[in-house]
């Protein structure tokens, strides 16, 4: 079982809120990058993961993060921003980090 990156933010609380979700919905999950905020308070110089524990509930993940987000108009979230091609062909929302088809990571992301 490999883990694998649902979504990035630079807003730590709500990275926590959707592990927490995603780990209610029987998605284990866990917020990565977190040590680098130390100090920075709820908005950080960092950008934080979420990453889940089994790669193959990524599509399912990316589905729960999405409904989510859209329930928190609130949250910051550029859902305006232009869509990323995979190499497989899916179309991917920008603000998801790996794509749900294959599970390949976006090519460029650190
Ligand atoms: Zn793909």
């Amino acid at each position: 079982m490999s883990d694998a990156a649902v979504y990035r933010t630079d807003l730590v609380f709500q990275a926590h809120y959707l592990a927490e979700a995603l780990n209610d919905a029987g998605i284990q999950s866990y917020v990565e990058n977190e040590n680098c905020m130390l100090g920075f308070g709820e908005v950080g110089l960092f950008p934080v993961h979420v990453r889940i524990r089994d790669r193959e509930r990524l599509s399912a993940a990316n589905r729960i993060v999405e409904e989510l987000l859209r329930s928190l108009p609130e949250s910051g979230v550029t859902v305006d921003a232009a869509p990323w091609k995979c190499a497989c062909g899916q179309s991917i929302g920008a603000q998801f980090t790996a794509c749900w088809n294959c599970g390949a990571e976006r090519a460029g992301l650190a």
